[in-house]
């Protein structure tokens, strides 16, 4: 559950059928929205807000919901036929998402008693059709979740969006601390922070890494003791990083580090970060161990200056806060060539999140070739077999595009026992040839934003909130229909 936003529900209704009729109106809502806060399936509170008979009462219901820093969206439904007009400048005013509960009260008609009252009390059918028109014609991005609102495949489509609509609010206030710039000339990495604030929401910082580098000087040997102790019940540490061996000083270190990274960005209001191996003035390692654990603990990620990885790490962790599966930065690393179980494995340098690890994780400490610093401390795994999305968003010059891939995680044919990293092995949909060809062509990141907790819905949603390109491969996608779908939208988006 969310506890910091609720959603509001809002019914459209009329005066035409008389005082009775509004009351029926009134006690079908409370019961629908009762239900669905009593069905377990919703992780926010739904409020409902009552009635609409008039564009002043639709008017004041949504200013009410922008001004409302709880409120992450509104769901609408037309219990009678709500003419539409009355939502026109309501429409127009309202900047949350927005989904159409296509429903109904009742579920099966009852053949022998139904009459022309029971017609007239119970004609969503007719009202929702009213409602969408005006949406449609107002060009307003809603979802539409159609059926009734006990049934549980309609309950999911409702948490989908409403976990979708508290990423969303998340982002509206998200801070990214970038420490340092993109790494060396890597374009892709980069983009138009000033709309990406006007778009999708959150705010881009940099900081040079001596902002860290005090933080870390104000770190306690106590503080260190006691997150080493904390390392020492999470995870298995490797012989030469005990207490008393070599590399004990490093992970030492590493700790200092991550309390230091921690304490910034809570001072700063920050939920994601990016580091650059490039700016590590001050630091004795590169903060692999630290960014693995802040992940994990919710902290949008993005290595190399990846700040729009980062925001849309944190947005997905969000998203999926509480569900199975783990969310985590990587990167395409080195492909298995081996016809239709062609692979990618991935991994980074360091920083692959622990949520996703199959088993107890290593505390290994081992050398680093890039960044010239001491070996660095990092958790090693590698990630359960099962379904998930790489995602990322890139800057194409006049929009923000998502690209999203679904893949098949599978165990590794052999263990990787010289691999120093945590990696996960993945067979993308359709196949690694498709997958890879619709990837280069779109111009995707090597970087993604990867979840097993996620559907293919909560992009769907997303893309519809902020109002942004979304490209899919998945098992239907072909070469050529995905270069059409590009084309086509080229236009769409001139
Ligand atoms: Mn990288």
């Amino acid at each position: 559950m969310y506890t910091n936003h609720e959603v509001w529900f809002i019914t459209g209704a009329q005066l035409l059928y008389g005082g009775e009729a509004v009351v029926a109106v009134d006690a079908h809502s409370t019961g629908i929205v009762k239900g669905l806060n009593d069905s377990g399936k919703i992780p926010v509170k739904v409020v409902y807000k009552g009635t609409v008979n008039s564009s002043r009462e639709v008017a004041a219901a949504f200013s009410a919901a922008n001004n409302d820093p709880r409120c992450a969206g509104v769901i609408t439904w037309m219990h009678t036929f709500s003419p539409a007009k009355m939502w026109i400048k309501g429409l127009q005013e309202f900047r949350k998402p927005l989904l159409h509960l296509h429903t109904q009260f009742n579920k099966e008609i009852p053949w022998g008693e139904i009459d022309m009252d029971f017609m007239n009390l119970n004609q969503s059918a007719h009202g929702d059709r009213e409602f969408g028109h005006i949406a449609s014609r107002l060009h307003a991005r809603r979802k539409v979740v159609v059926g009734h609102w006990a049934d549980e495949g309609v309950q999911a489509r409702i948490a989908v969006w409403t976990r979708v609509a508290v990423a969303w609010a998340d982002a509206q206030e998200m801070v990214v601390v970038r420490f340092g710039d993109n790494m060396n000339n890597v374009a892709v990495t980069d983009g138009d922070k000033l709309e990406a604030e006007a778009r999708l929401g959150y705010h881009v910082d940099y900081y040079g890494i001596g902002c860290l580098v005090a933080y870390q000087e104000a770190v306690t040997e106590g503080d260190v003791d006691a997150l080493v102790e904390e390392y020492e019940r999470l995870y298995d540490l490797a012989d030469n990083c005990k207490r008393g061996a070599r590399d004990h000083r490093q992970v030492r270190e590493a700790a200092r580090e991550e309390v230091a990274l921690r304490r910034f960005l809570r001072d700063k209001g920050a939920m994601a970060f990016t580091t650059n191996f490039d700016a590590l003035h001050g630091l004795d390692q590169l903060p692999g161990l630290a960014c693995q654990r802040l992940m994990a603990e919710g902290y949008g990620f993005g290595a190399e200056g990846d700040w729009k990885t980062a925001a849309l790490l944190r947005t997905l962790w969000v998203m999926a806060l509480g569900l199975p599966g783990g969310t985590s930065f990587m990167e395409d690393y080195t492909y298995h060539f081996k016809g239709e179980r062609s692979a990618i494995l991935q991994s980074h340098m360091l920083e692959v999140s622990p949520e996703i690890a199959a088993r107890r994780p290593r505390l290994e400490v081992h050398p680093l070739g890039i960044g010239g610093k001491a070996d660095p401390a990092r958790l090693v795994f590698t990630a359960g077999p099962g379904a998930g999305i790489a995602a990322t968003i890139v800057d194409t010059g006049n929009r923000f595009r998502m690209i999203v891939n679904n893949v098949d995680v599978i165990e590794p044919e052999a263990a990787l026992p010289k691999l120093p990293v945590a990696s996960a092995l993945w067979i993308p949909r359709p196949s690694l040839e498709v997958s890879a060809a619709a990837w280069i062509l779109a111009g995707g990141t090597h970087h993604t934003a990867f979840t097993r907790a996620l559907t293919n819905e909560y992009f769907e949603d997303y893309a519809e909130i902020a109002g942004i390109e979304l490209l899919t491969i998945d098992e239907r996608t072909t070469v050529n229909g995905f270069k059409f779908e590009m084309k086509v939208n080229e236009i769409y988006y001139r």
